[in-house]
C-alpha cells in the first residue's frame, strides 16, 4: 500500500491529505498531520475524497476517451487523441484566421493547478494574441482582488490562519465559514476555547450556522454591506476610535473618505441596513479594539467571502471593509488584518499567473504598458495585446452575440454555474466550435461540446495549488488517470504546441515543457522582484520543508507569514490608499411584482455542481434535496406546507422546487443552494426555453470594477405550484 501526500481539491482552506492506494486504485484518505492548514483534520467532503474518487459510479461517469459530435444534437463518437487535437487546432486556427484572435475564448477553472493555468494563459495571451481568457474564479474572488488592489496596492491577503489564534475580535462578513470552510471553523473553535475572550461578529442576512455562534450577529438587509462599513467608520470617527498616527504615517486619501462617510450617521446606517443602532455601536467598538480599558488596541481579524464578492458593489464592499482596518491600524500585526477566503482550491494560483482577462503573470496589470512589455519579454513574444479580454459573463454574452466563435472550456460547468442561463445556453449553441475539457461525461456543458477531451482528476495529476493564506502546496498523482484521460497540463501544452506550429512555424516553441515543474520554474522567474516573489522556492523545498507561503524571494529560508508588518505597502508612495467608493444598493431591489430577495449559496457537504460529491449517498445525509428555504411566516402567508412545490420566478425565468421552512432565513428573503442542476431542478426561461438550476433566476449584473456577477441577490416572486 502506497501513501501519497497531496492537497484537498475542494476549497481554499487547502488542507493536506495523505492518499492511500495500491498504485492503481485509491483506497483511503486521511488528513496530513504535518500540513499547516489542517494539521490532520478533514471535513466531511475531504474525508470522503477516496470514496468519491474511486466509487464505481464515479468511474461510470468519468469521461474516458476523446469524443466528437459530428453535428449538434448527435450522439458523440469516439476518436483518438491525435485526431481530436488536430480537429481542435483546425477549428481554432480557422476561426483565428477568418475572424481574428478575439473571436476565440478560453474559460478556465479554479480547479486547475497553477501550472495548467500558466500554460492556458500564455497560450491565449502570448500565442493566440487574445486576452479572452477568464475563469470561474471570476464568480468567486475577483472582487477580493480588486478590493486589495484599490487599497493595499497588490492582490495579496496580508493575514494567515495562525492569526485566528491571536485575534481578540473576528469580524466574519458574507461567509458561512462553518459550511464553506469547515476546517477553518474548527480552528476558530480552537481559538475560542484557548481564548474565551475572543468574540465573533458575523455579518450575514441569514442566521447561518456561523452566525448562530456569533456574539453579535448583524443580520443586515441584502447588499447593504458598504453602508454598514461606512457607518462603522462614521461611528469610529465620532467616538475617536481611529488610529490617527497610523493613518498619517501609512495611508493616503483619508479626507475624501471622511467626507464620504459623513452622511452614514448611526440613524441613516440603521435605516439602510435594517440593523439596530446599538448593534452598530457595539460592532464599531469591538472592531476598533479599544474597549479593554488598558489603553491598548486589541487585534481584529476580518474573514470574508462570497457575500461581499458576489455583488454589483463587490469591489466597494471589499474596499470599505479594508478601509476600517486601515483607519484603526488593524493590519500587519498578529491577529489583525483583512483576510479574504478563496472558495476554490486554486483560485489564488490562478491569480498568481494572471489567469484572468485583465491580469498578467505575477500580479502584473494588462492595462500597464510596462507590464505587458515585461511579460512579452519573459515569454519571448513580440507583444501582449492591449485590448482588454472578456470576463466570464461578458465572454458568454459575446458568444451569444456571435462575436466569440470558438470556446475552450476547461474543468468547469458554465451551463450550470453562470448567471442568466438562457444567455449562456444561447452562447453555447451559437458558437461554431466548443471544446469541453472535463473529467466527467455528463455535465450540463458537456452536452453542448463539439469535442470532449477527457481530463485527469484529483489524485491523478501533478502540480501546485495556493490556498487562502498564500501557501503553496504540492498536488501529487497517486494513481494513473482512467481510460485515455490526460492531465490538464498535457492537454493544454500539446494543443498549444500544435497550434504554434501553425501560427508561428519555424520559431522556437513557447511551450518547451517536459512537465509541470518546467512551467512552474518559468512562472517562478516571472515573479522576480514582484510582491509575490518566489524565486527562493523550489519543488525540492516543497518536498523537504512542506508547503510554503509567498513571498519567498531568493535567499529566504521560508515564506512570509504576514504582510505589511513594517507599514510599507506596494504602492507608488509606499502608503495604503483609502478607497472612496460609493454604496450602491442591489441591482434588482424587491418590488411589488418580485417581492422576495433571493440568496444563493453553498451547503456543507456538497461541492459546486456536484459532479464529485453528488456520487456519494452519505453526502446527502445533511441536505437530501434541492429546496427553497423560507421563513415559516412566509410559508404560512403563501399557504405552503413543508415540502410543497413552489414556482420561484425572476425576470429571467422560473424554476420549481419544494419549499422548506427555516428560521435562518429572514422575512421577505429566500435561499436556494447552488448545487443542483438539470437533473433535479427544472424550469423555463422567460422566453419559455426549458432550463434548469438556480441560475435560471440569477442576474448577470456585475460589479463595474471586478466584473463579478451579483449571484447573491435577485428579486423573485413565489407562487404555490398547483398539481395537475
Ligand atoms: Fe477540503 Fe476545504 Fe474540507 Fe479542508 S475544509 S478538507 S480543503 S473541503
Amino acid at each position: 500500500m502506497a501513501e501519497t501526500r497531496s492537497t484537498c481539491p475542494y476549497c481554499g482552506v487547502g488542507c493536506g491529505v495523505i492518499i492511500e492506494s495500491d498504485g492503481t486504485q485509491i483506497s483511503g484518505v486521511r488528513g496530513d498531520p504535518l500540513h499547516p492548514a489542517n494539521f490532520g483534520r478533514l471535513c466531511s467532503k475531504g474525508s470522503t475524497l477516496h470514496l468519491t474518487a474511486a466509487a464505481p459510479v464515479t468511474l461510470r461517469q468519468r469521461l474516458l476517451h476523446p469524443l466528437r459530435r459530428p453535428e449538434r444534437g448527435a450522439a458523440p463518437q469516439r476518436l483518438g487523441w491525435n485526431e481530436a487535437l488536430s480537429e481542435a487546432v483546425d477549428a481554432f486556427e480557422g476561426v483565428i484566421r477568418r475572424h481574428g484572435p478575439d473571436a476565440v475564448g478560453f474559460y478556465l477553472s479554479g480547479q486547475l493547478l497553477t501550472e495548467d493555468y500558466y500554460v492556458f494563459n500564455k497560450l491565449a495571451k502570448g500565442l493566440v494574441g487574445t486576452n479572452n481568457v477568464d475563469t470561474n474564479s471570476r464568480l468567486c474572488m475577483s472582487s477580493a482582488v480588486a478590493g486589495y488592489k484599490a487599497t493595499l496596492g497588490a492582490d495579496a491577503p496580508p493575514a494567515c490562519y495562525e492569526d485566528l489564534a491571536h485575534a481578540r475580535t473576528l469580524f466574519i462578513a458574507g461567509s458561512n465559514t462553518a459550511w464553506a470552510h469547515p476546517i477553518l471553523m474548527r480552528r476558530i473553535e480552537d481559538a475560542k476555547r484557548a481564548n474565551p475572550a475572543l468574540r465573533l461578529i458575523v455579518v450575514d442576512p441569514r442566521r447561518t450556522e456561523t452566525a448562530a455562534l456569533a456574539d453579535l450577529h448583524l443580520a443586515l438587509q441584502p447588499g447593504t454591506d458598504v453602508a454598514l462599513f461606512h457607518g462603522l467608520l462614521h461611528q469610529m470617527l465620532w467616538e475617536g476610535f481611529t488610529d490617527n498616527a497610523y493613518i498619517a504615517a501609512h495611508t493616503s486619501g483619508f479626507e475624501a473618505l471622511r467626507s464620504r462617510v459623513r452622511e452614514f450617521t448611526l440613524r441613516e446606517t440603521a435605516r439602510i441596513t435594517g440593523l439596530r443602532e446599538a448593534d452598530i455601536v457595539t460592532a464599531a467598538k469591538w472592531f476598533a479594539g479599544l474597549d479593554s480599558g488598558d489603553g491598548r488596541r486589541a487585534p481584529t481579524l476580518s474573514l470574508y467571502c462570497q457575500g461581499l464578492n458576489q455583488s454589483r458593489n463587490g469591489t466597494a464592499k471589499n474596499a470599505a471593509l479594508i478601509n476600517l482596518h486601515l483607519a484603526c491600524g488593524q493590519i500587519g500585526q498578529p491577529g489583525a488584518g483583512p483576510f479574504s477566503l478563496t472558495g476554490q482550491p486554486n483560485a489564488m494560483g490562478g491569480r498568481e499567473v494572471g489567469g484572468l482577462s485583465n491580469l498578467l503573470s505575477a500580479h502584473r496589470d494588462l492595462a500597464n504598458p510596462a507590464h505587458r512589455a515585461e511579460v512579452a519579454r519573459l515569454w519571448g513574444v513580440d507583444d501582449v495585446p492591449a485590448q482588454p479580454g472578456r470576463t466570464a459573463v461578458e465572454m458568454f454574452e459575446a458568444a451569444a452575440d456571435g462575436e466569440i466563435k470558438a470556446l475552450w472550456i476547461a474543468c468547469t460547468n458554465p451551463a450550470q454555474s453562470l448567471p442568466d442561463q438562457a444567455t449562456v445556453r444561447r452562447a453555447l449553441q451559437r458558437a461554431e466550435f466548443v471544446v469541453v475539457q472535463e473529467a466527467f461525461r455528463d455535465t450540463a456543458t458537456a452536452a453542448f461540446a463539439d469535442l470532449l477531451l477527457p481530463a485527469a482528476s484529483w489524485g491523478e495529476k501533478e502540480g501546485t495549488v495556493t490556498n487562502s493564506e498564500r501557501r503553496i502546496s504540492r498536488v501529487r498523482a497517486a494513481v494513473p488517470a482512467p481510460g485515455e484521460a490526460r492531465t490538464d497540463f498535457s492537454i493544454a501544452t500539446e494543443f498549444a504546441q500544435r497550434l504554434e506550429a501553425r501560427l508561428r512555424p519555424g520559431k522556437p516553441s513557447l511551450f518547451p515543457y517536459a512537465g509541470p515543474e518546467a512551467a512552474w520554474l518559468e512562472h517562478r522567474e516571472s515573479t522576480r522582484g514582484r510582491d509575490l516573489d518566489i524565486t527562493g522556492l523550489s519543488w525540492a523545498m516543497l518536498e523537504g520543508q512542506g508547503p510554503q507561503q509567498w513571498p519567498l524571494p531568493e535567499g529566504a529560508t521560508e515564506g512570509r507569514q504576514r504582510l505589511y508588518e513594517d507599514g510599507v505597502f506596494p504602492t507608488a508612495d509606499g502608503k495604503a490608499k483609502f478607497a472612496d467608493l460609493a454604496y450602491e444598493p442591489v441591482a434588482e431591489p424587491r418590488d411589488g411584482r418580485f417581492p422576495f430577495s433571493l440568496n444563493t449559496g453553498r451547503l456543507r457537504d456538497q461541492w459546486h455542481g456536484m459532479s464529485r460529491t453528488g456520487v456519494l449517498g452519505r453526502l446527502f445525509g445533511h441536505v437530501p434535496e434541492a429546496a427553497v428555504e423560507l421563513h415559516p411566516q412566509e410559508m404560512a402567508r403563501l399557504k405552503l406546507a413543508e415540502g410543497e412545490l413552489v414556482h420561484v420566478t425572476s425576470r429571467r425565468g422560473s424554476i420549481v422546487l419544494p419549499a422548506v421552512a427555516s428560521e435562518a432565513v429572514p422575512l421577505t428573503q429566500a435561499f436556494i443552494p447552488m448545487h443542483w442542476g438539470s437533473e433535479f431542478v427544472s424550469g423555463r426561461s422567460s422566453r419559455g426555453e426549458p432550463l434548469a438550476g438556480v441560475n435560471v433566476l440569477t442576474s448577470p449584473t456585475f460589479c463595474p470594477i471586478s466584473k463579478q456577477p451579483e449571484l447573491k441577490h435577485a428579486a423573485v416572486k413565489l407562487l404555490k405550484a398547483e398539481l395537475p
